[in-house]
């Protein structure tokens, strides 16, 4: 929630942009994922505003990025 403050509740996606007053539309999002490092996942500075969609479209290709089994 701070997050979505501090970026004036903007998407910080490049090439978005969007400003979301509705915060149900934003998510706070990890920059580098924090595969459960507590310090990674409360730091401020790995932490960018997202609305919904630009968050949904980046987790489908991080996903797609990770290898298959
Ligand atoms: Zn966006």
């Amino acid at each position: 929630m701070r997050v979505l403050i501090r970026d004036h509740f903007t998407c910080q996606m490049v090439g978005c942009g969007r400003i979301e007053p509705e915060t149900s539309q934003l998510v706070a999002d990890h920059k580098i994922q924090h595969h459960g490092e507590e310090a990674m996942f409360w730091d401020e500075g790995n932490l960018q505003c997202l609305c919904k969609p630009c968050h949904d479209k980046l987790k489908q290709k991080q996903e797609r990025a990770q290898p298959h089994r």
